[in-house]
């Protein structure tokens, strides 16, 4: 079975203290994981050592960062490398969130050399991707996602991308309140699959986890994780409240 994941992205919101108390609170609930469910917080850079040692011990849990540089190392102040993040013992990285690449200008190509470092250095890309409200309400929304991931994917081998995580986050139904309905995430993740599939075959697409983000808390996540071809979500704003993500992590198939 693919991975079940729920990946809390706190974005830049909270202190570190009120990070620890969220986890210590999240971790005093009745939450249900095993080799296949996994959670992940997506912490800000400042927090990550401290939330990895926080979490050190629990099963199942990891820490991501939400960005790294697409340079490996040099004159780039302000910026993280993959190699930083390695030597901090950080497994995941979020790639492409459409905050970054609306606010940040991230594009495509960009993304594929950051892919690449992470590649290098051994973390596990979570890859976002995702259509605004004017793509979808074009209709074009499958071949505009097909050329996010061909353009910052398909260079990559089948050893690569097999247990690959890809993120599928309409931009209309991040922090709007607005979620996806099921059968529209559904339909864009066995789309994915689909592309996945056409480039790796059957066996490689089927190892890859999608997770849908956009909206997702506790009233929804059942329905929308029921569906075959979704692997769980990326979670912003109900991440930040545990009785919310503990109802979602223990909605994961
Ligand atoms: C996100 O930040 O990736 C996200 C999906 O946010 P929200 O759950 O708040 O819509």
């Amino acid at each position: 079975m693919r991975k079940q994941i729920a990946a809390a992205n706190w974005k830049m919101n909270l202190t570190l203290q009120q990070g620890e108390q969220l986890i210590d609170e999240l971790f005093k609930t009745s939450y249900s994981l095993n080799e296949n469910r996994q959670v992940v917080f997506g912490t800000p850079f400042p927090y990550l050592t401290a939330i990895n040692a926080k979490i050190a011990g629990k099963a199942n849990v990891s820490v991501a960062a939400q960005n790294c540089s697409d340079k490996k190392s040099g004159a780039y102040t302000g910026e993280t490398s993959v190699e930083m993040l390695k030597s901090i013992a950080i497994p995941y990285v979020i790639l492409g969130h459409s905050e970054r690449r609306e606010y940040f200008n991230e594009s495509n190509v960009q993304l594929a050399q950051k892919v690449d470092i992470c590649f290098e250095y051994g973390l596990k890309p979570i890859f976002c991707c995702g259509e605004s409200l004017s793509i979808r309400e074009a209709g074009t929304q499958n071949s505009f996602v097909e050329e996010q991931l061909k353009e910052s994917l398909f260079h990559l081998t089948t050893e690569q991308i097999t247990g690959f995580v890809i993120a599928y986050e309409p931009i209309w139904a991040i922090g709007t309140g607005k979620t996806a309905t099921s059968e529209q995430a559904q339909e864009m993740h066995a789309h994915i699959r689909k592309v996945l599939a056409a480039k790796y075959g059957n066996g490689v697409a089927d190892t890859i986890s999608i997770l849908y983000g956009g909206s997702v808390k506790a009233a929804n996540a059942k329905e929308i994780f029921g569906q075959p071809d979704v692997d769980g979500g990326l979670v912003g704003g109900a991440s930040l409240i545990p009785a919310e993500f503990t109802v979602i992590i223990n909605s994961l198939k």
